[in-house]
C-alpha cells in the first residue's frame, strides 16, 4: 500500500500525515482529493451554497505586509460604497434566491464605522423580511462590537487568522499593537463566545512558508473547532512591501495545485465544516472555483461589489474584476457548478452542519 493510502486510511491525522498529502502528486493526489470529494457529499451534501460578496469599503487602518488596499498603499483610491449602493447589491442576491450576503471592508474600529455596519445589518434583515443570513468580514473588533453586530443580525463572521505560525505572521505584518497575532486569536475566541459561526483561514503560497507551516495551520483550525474556513493562495501585488520576496514563491500554478490539496486535506479533518472556494483561485485559474468544489469546497461567494468599485478592491494582481450579479453570469455559474457534478442550494442558509453540531442544535 502506497504511503498516501495508508495516512487515507488513519482516523486521526497528525502533522506528518497531512505535509505528505500536501506534497502528493500524481495518482496519489487525485486518490486523496477524490476521497476528500466523497467525504464532502457524505458530510455537507452535493449543494454548493452561494454567498454574494459585497466589498463596501477599502479604507484600511492596518498595514499587512501583503495586501494591496494597506493603509500605506498611496495609489489606491478610497472609496466607501453609499448605503443604497449596498442594499441595492444585497437585494440582488436576495432575488436571485442566494439566501446569505458576506459584507466585507477593510479593517477599522472607530464609533462611526461600527455604527454603521450596525445600521446596514438592520436595513438588510428589513428589505429581506429577515430573509437574508448576513456573514460579516470586517477584522477585528471589541467584544462589544462583535455582541451588537451579532444582535442586529449577523450570525456569521469570516476573521482569517492569515498564518497560525505566530513567527510567519511577524513576517508578512508590521511589528506595532494594532497586527499582533495574540489579539487575532482572542478575536477569534470572542466571536465564539458571542455566538457566530467563525470562519477562519490562511495564505497559501506565502514567501517563508513551510509545508510544515500549512499542515500545522490545519491542526489549527481543528484544534479551535472552526465552523468555517476560506483560505486561498497567496498572490503577490507589485505596491506591497511582501513583492521584494517574490523570488521566493513557488509558481503561481503550484500554489493553485497546493491551496487545492489544502482543501482536500481539510475536508478530511474537519469533514462536516463549510469550506469557501476562495476568489483569489478564480485569479489563477478561470475554473479554479469549481475545482475547489471537487476536492471538498462547498461554498462560493460570487462577487456583487458595485462596479465602479471593483478594482479598486484590488487585494492582488489579476483579482478578477467583472461582476458577477446578472442574471446570464448567474446561470452561468450555475451550469459550471453543474458540471462539476453539484448543485446550487439556493434559498437556504447553508449553515455549517459543524456549527449546529458543535452546539448541540438541531437545523
Ligand atoms: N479587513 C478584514 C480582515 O482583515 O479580516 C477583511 C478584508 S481583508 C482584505 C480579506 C482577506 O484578503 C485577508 O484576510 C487576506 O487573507 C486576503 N488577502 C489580502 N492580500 C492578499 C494577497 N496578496 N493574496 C491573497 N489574499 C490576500
Amino acid at each position: 500500500m502506497s504511503n498516501v493510502s495508508r495516512i487515507l486510511n488513519k482516523s486521526d491525522l497528525q502533522q506528518s500525515d497531512l505535509v505528505q498529502l500536501l506534497q502528493s502528486e500524481g495518482e496519489e493526489r487525485q486518490k486523496f482529493r477524490e476521497k476528500a470529494r466523497v467525504i464532502k457529499i457524505q458530510e455537507v451534501g452535493d449543494k454548493v451554497y452561494f454567498r454574494g460578496l459585497v466589498e463596501f469599503s477599502n479604507i484600511c487602518a492596518k498595514d499587512c505586509l501583503y495586501c494591496g488596499i494597506r493603509k500605506s498603499n498611496e495609489k489606491v483610491l478610497r472609496y466607501n460604497a453609499t448605503d443604497d449602493e449596498i442594499l441595492a447589491a444585497c437585494r440582488l442576491a436576495w432575488e436571485n434566491r442566494f439566501a446569505s450576503v458576506v459584507l466585507q471592508s477593510g479593517e477599522l474600529s472607530s464609533p462611526a464605522f461600527v455604527k454603521r455596519v450596525d445600521g446596514l445589518l438592520k436595513k438588510i434583515k428589513q428589505l429581506s423580511n429577515n430573509e437574508l443570513g448576513v456573514t460579516l468580514s470586517c477584522g477585528e473588533q471589541t467584544r462589544e462590537t462583535y455582541r451588537r453586530w451579532f444582535e442586529s443580525g449577523a450570525h456569521r463572521y469570516l476573521l482569517r487568522i492569515e498564518a497560525s505560525n505566530q513567527e510567519l505572521y511577524n513576517k508578512i505584518h508590521p511589528h506595532t499593537k494594532i497586527h499582533s497575532w495574540e489579539k487575532r486569536k482572542e478575536a477569534l475566541q470572542f466571536l465564539r463566545e458571542t455566538g457566530y459561526q467563525v470562519g477562519t483561514g490562511v495564505m497559501i503560497g506565502l514567501p517563508f512558508q513551510t509545508m510544515e507551516d500549512l499542515a500545522g495551520d490545519l491542526l489549527f483550525f481543528k484544534s479551535i473547532d472552526i465552523d468555517m474556513c476560506g483560505m486561498g493562495p497567496y498572490i503577490e501585488h507589485e505596491d506591497t512591501p511582501l513583492y521584494q520576496y517574490r523570488h521566493l514563491l513557488k509558481t503561481k500554478q503550484e500554489r493553485f495545485e497546493l491551496a487545492l490539496n489544502m482543501i482536500a486535506a481539510l475536508r478530511l479533518l474537519m469533514p462536516d465544516i463549510n469550506i469557501a472556494a476562495a476568489t483569489a483561485l478564480q485569479a489563477i485559474d478561470p475554473q479554479g472555483r469549481e475545482k475547489a468544489l471537487a476536492v471538498g469546497a462547498n461554498v462560493i461567494m460570487p462577487n456583487l461589489t458595485p462596479s465602479k468599485y471593483r478594482k479598486e478592491y484590488n487585494l492582488y494582481e489579476d483579482k478578477p474584476f467583472s461582476e458577477e450579479g446578472t442574471e446570464q453570469q448567474i446561470r452561468q455559474l450555475e451550469e459550471s457548478i453543474r458540471l462539476s457534478g453539484f448543485g446550487v442550494g439556493y434559498s437556504t442558509w447553508g449553515d455549517s452542519k459543524h456549527f449546529f453540531r458543535r452546539t448541540r442544535q438541531t437545523k
